[in-house]
């Protein structure tokens, strides 16, 4: 199977701080014979790394600390990811938990307090509207035990 994945996880150092996110299970996937297909839609929408946290707001719009709108660069980079997963067939996607872009069912409220809420980052969205099933590495465990363990719904 190809699965899209966070390229954090692999150990690129593309967050935002310019860190990786190294995940062992993600890389026991690859071991398993999975093909891994890894995106960082923020760095495909044009973003620097390393680059100001940023947040997704209750209208949507995402913006940094900073107070800029980069909305439009979440969104570049959600198309970019999915024409990826498409390109490469990908039915699944596991990405990093409570991203701004990879989040899946719960994001950063927009007040940069470290307070979580229930929600999704853009590209999880747009991967999940597209008939990916997205999940993060939290639910990544018991997907690996039972295939029928999928996320919560959108
Ligand atoms: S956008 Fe996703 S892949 Fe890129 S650094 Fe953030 S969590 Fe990792």
């Amino acid at each position: 199977m190809n699965i899209l994945v966070s390229y954090c996880f692999l150990g690129e150092p593309c967050r935002y701080d310019g860190c990786s996110r190294l995940d062992r299970q993600v890389i026991e996937l690859h071991k398993a014979g999975h093909t891994l297909v890894p995106v960082c839609p923020e760095v495909l929408g044009g973003l620097d790394t390393p680059r100001a946290p940023a947040e997704v707001q209750a209208d949507g719009r995402v913006i940094t600390e900073d107070g800029e709108d980069v909305t439009d660069a979440y969104r570049a980079g959600a198309e970019a990811a999915l024409k990826i997963a498409r390109e490469h067939s990908c039915t699944v996607a596991v990405l990093k938990a409570r991203s701004p872009s990879c989040g899946c069912g719960e994001i950063y409220d927009g007040s940069f307090t470290h307070t979580i809420k229930a929600g999704w980052g853009i590209t999880a969205r747009l991967l999940a509207e597209a008939g990916l099933r997205v999940m993060d590495e939290e639910n990544l465990e018991s997907w690996l035990y039972d295939p029928t363990a999928w996320p919560s719904e959108m």
